[in-house]
């Protein structure tokens, strides 16, 4: 190719060489000639970027072209030029914004050089190619935006904030968009809010609660396809046929939507392109779209799950009430307020009654099911200002403020119980559900958030004391036995675990013959301060907690253990008592345990005897009944330990498959004197031996009350008048003695304790 090179008066003669023209615009190249004397410039002819020459017929000089270059890239471009004119370099390599008629901004890449120089080295004609960069530009600008947009998210910031700047970026990308992002509502059915703050304001709200649809516009139908809808025509479009109005009223004629979709496929949203002119997307346009459904997805999927962790954070899950964190942190505040305010707080803390039951004989599904509805009768009887969380398992609490007399509280307690006792259906079945409630109000019982919610918790124990399905207020008295609870508790787990229980024994004798029949097996705590507890201090509670159960065990296993070894060396006892309390009986693992412990210690059934008491079988006389027809079975012993005490039912005796009646130690205690229990003990004597039974008498002290015993044919005995209970060794040597002596004296003589 030749350039007819212009010499400084002529106009340069390329400019009417068509193939130069040709030429550089296939490279992609604009060549420009810049006669400095003149200050004149020549541009290749078939300019159709950066401007078009043509609309510019004035632009031949320098002073006009710098004037269409971007103000903040004027004065890079100026030293540039200086450095290549004074003669410092001839090469020149810059970079410039260019303003195009439209109003649209160029970049320009310039690689320039000096080619003629004036005696003094001035440079008197520059040759340059300009590059449109724009292209490239707009993709680092992009990428730019991009980075800065998932900085945003990672940064925490709003998600409108996040969307409103995806839209930016795409508005600097795109000429004349208007962009909008919709955000679906959870159910996916229609949108709940969004981004577009380039659109008319009133148009904009009009959007948002736009239900989605086959034909509800752009975004809706696009976000009900999940599939992109580009609509070239808002005027004529049928899709458009409800909100046509709407967008020509605003000036919109083109709209172009986009699903956004979260990982798994499911459209969260829809991306937006307006235009004030009728046409189809162009293909920057659908470039850069592709990007930014992605990267409006991620913000809006990553908020979500923000939003879930937070929600998870606050609120049970089961329930959807507030957790026992998110409660804490609610009456920590009302506390504050209501100390500035002198307010009062009142807390009703709920456990339901007996909801073990539910999920050992139904299952958890139910057991979840009942909290589930107990949490919706208790959201419905509340008022809406009130607190209502779930603290963990089936304990509830309720905050209420704004109360005047704690009287209020009562009644609400009063309320919440009649609505919990309303029969509810879990899986076809009905169902009451019971709960006990404890109430604790500052600044009365407390003023902080631990003591409010530790008070309410005691009173509420009370209330199940008192037969739950109750309300009571908590009082300071109920707190002091309840510290020395708590310790006793707790002291009670360590012992379980460290296995600081002992077994003391107590032998019974025949009276007729002198015998040692059996042994009753009586727990005792040997605690590490206290010293050996007796179980009158701790059954009770162990009971309570169900910590009876583990222990209970440990005593069945280790008192079949003990047998086992004094029959192996020849001692006399036939068989060995246990007691059983009321929780173990009902207990499933009940049966198991005790055969388990009888082939541990290879006994047969009939040398145990289990110890039940009349109030430990009447919780549930039915199931009662059954398993002890089953101990009985097996070839156990079963007898009535503390006769006379509880319901003492003759009827109870017939019922019950026992072998023998133990006739309580407050009877024997004042016999033969008090003529009521001499006669009561009579009584029982008497009726036993009617039902076929064995007595024993408990609690044999003295002579005298021996001697009525064996005068009323009673059969055996068990107290200090004989043994003490005592350690394992100690009883050993003690039957050993008794053994040896009572074949020293005469046939059926009664041996005294050694220790009396
Ligand atoms: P219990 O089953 O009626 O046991 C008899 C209690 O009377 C024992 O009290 C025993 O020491 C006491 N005793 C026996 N003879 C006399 C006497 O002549 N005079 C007096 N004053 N007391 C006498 P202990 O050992 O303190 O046990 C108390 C209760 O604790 C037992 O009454 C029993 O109900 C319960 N218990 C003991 N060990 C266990 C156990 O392993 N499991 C369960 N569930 N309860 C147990
Ligand atoms: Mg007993
Ligand atoms: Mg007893």
């Amino acid at each position: 190719m030749t350039i007819n090179r212009p010499d400084s008066q002529e106009p340069p003669a390329f400019e009417a060489d068509e193939l130069f023209g040709l030429v550089a615009e296939s490279a992609g190249l604009i060549v420009m000639v810049w006669e400095l004397p003149g200050n004149s410039i020549y541009l290749s002819k078939r300019w159709s970027v950066p401007i078009d020459r043509s609309s510019h017929p004035t632009l031949t000089t320098s002073s006009q072209f710098k004037r269409l270059i971007h103000p903040d890239d004027r004065a890079g471009l100026n030293a540039a030029i200086v450095r290549c004119v004074k003669g410092r370099t001839d090469l020149c390599h810059t970079e410039f914004r260019i303003r195009l008629l439209s109003g649209e901004w160029k970049w320009i890449a310039v690689r320039s050089r000096v080619v003629q120089r004036d005696a003094s080295g001035r440079g008197r004609r520059i040759e340059a190619a300009l590059i449109d960069e724009t292209e490239r530009k707009r993709t680092e600008d992009l990428i730019t935006s991009q980075n800065r947009i998932l900085k945003m998210m990672t940064a925490g910031s709003e998600l409108e904030e996040t969307l409103t700047a995806i839209n930016r970026m795409v508005e600097t990308q795109c000429k004349d968009a208007l962009c909008s992002i919709l955000v679906l509502n959870d159910a996916g059915t229609q949108f709940a809010w969004g981004a577009g703050d380039s659109l008319p304001d009133s148009y904009q709200h009009a959007i948002y609660e736009l239900s989605i649809g086959p034909d509800a516009g752009s975004c809706g139908t696009a976000a009900f396809r999940n599939e992109p809808v580009a609509v070239s025509d808002i005027a004529t479009d049928p899709l458009w046929a409800h909100y046509r109005e709407l967008a020509l009223s605003h000036d919109l004629r083109a709209c172009f939507s986009w699903p956004i979709a979260g990982r798994a496929g499911q459209v969260l949203g829809t991306f937006a392109i307006y235009h004030r002119q009728p046409g189809m997307p162009t293909d920057r346009e659908l470039r850069v779209i592709q990007l930014v459904t992605d990267l409006a997805g991620l913000a809006i999927e990553s908020r979500k799950s923000e939003e879930r962790i937070r929600h998870l954070a606050h609120y049970d899950e089961l329930t959807g009430l507030l957790n026992r964190a998110m409660f804490s942190q609610v009456l920590s505040h009302a506390l504050a307020q209501a100390g500035r305010n002198d307010h009062q707080i009142g807390l009703l803390f709920m456990d339901l009654d007996r909801f073990k039951n539910i999920n050992d004989t139904l299952g958890h599904y139910a057991g979840d099911q009942v909290l589930q509805e107990v949490a919706r009768r208790l959201r419905s009887t509340m008022r809406e200002e009130d607190t209502v969380a779930r603290l963990g398992g089936d304990e509830f609490v309720v905050m209420v403020e704004n109360f005047k007399e704690p009287s209020a509280l009562a009644v609400v307690a009063k309320k919440l119980i009649e609505q919990l006792a309303m029969p509810m259906t879990i899986e076809g079945r009905e169902f009451h559900q019971t709960v006990s409630i404890g109430i604790s109000t500052y600044p009365g019982d407390g003023d902080d958030l631990q003591t409010l919610i530790r008070n309410a918790d005691i009173a509420m124990y009370r209330a199940k004391q008192h037969g739950r399905n109750n309300h009571r207020f908590y009082s300071a008295q109920m707190s002091a036995g309840s510290l020395e609870r708590m310790t006793l508790e707790a002291g009670l787990r360590r012992a379980i675990e460290q296995n600081e229980f002992v077994l003391h024994y107590q032998p019974q004798l025949h009276i007729a013959t002198g015998e040692i029949t059996g042994v009753e097996a009586l727990v005792r705590w040997q605690h590490p301060e206290k010293g050996l507890l007796s179980p009158f201090k701790f059954i009770s509670l162990a009971e309570e907690t169900g910590l009876i159960v583990p222990i209970g065990q440990w005593v069945l296993q280790s008192a079949c253990r003990q047998l086992r070894a004094w029959r192996d060396s020849g001692l006399p006892p036939a068989r060995i008592a246990v007691n059983l309390s009321a929780r173990q009986f009902a207990h499933d693992e009940l049966l198991s345990d005790i055969a388990v412990a009888l082939r541990r210690s290879g006994l047969s059934p009939d040398m145990l005897e289990l110890e039940i008491t009349e109030s430990a079988v009447m919780d549930n006389p039915g199931h009662a009944i059954r398993i002890l027809n089953e101990l009985k079975a097996m070839g156990i012993h079963i007898s009535m330990d503390d006769f006379g005490t509880g319901y003492s039912s003759l009827a109870n005796l017939k019922r019950f498959p026992i072998g023998s009646v133990k006739i309580d130690r407050s009877f024997t205690r004042e016999i033969p004197q008090d003529g009521n229990d001499a006669a009561i003990t009579c009584a029982i004597i008497a009726m036993a031996h009617a039902l076929n039974l064995k007595v024993v008498a408990e609690g044999v002290e003295n002579d005298d009350q021996l001697a009525f015993l064996r005068e009323q044919h009673c059969d055996e005995i068990q107290g200090y008048y004989f043994s003490r209970p005592m350690s394992a060794e100690a009883l050993e040597i003690f039957m050993r003695q008794h053994t040896a002596f009572k074949e020293s004296s005469a046939h059926g003589a009664l041996v005294k304790s050694s220790r009396r």
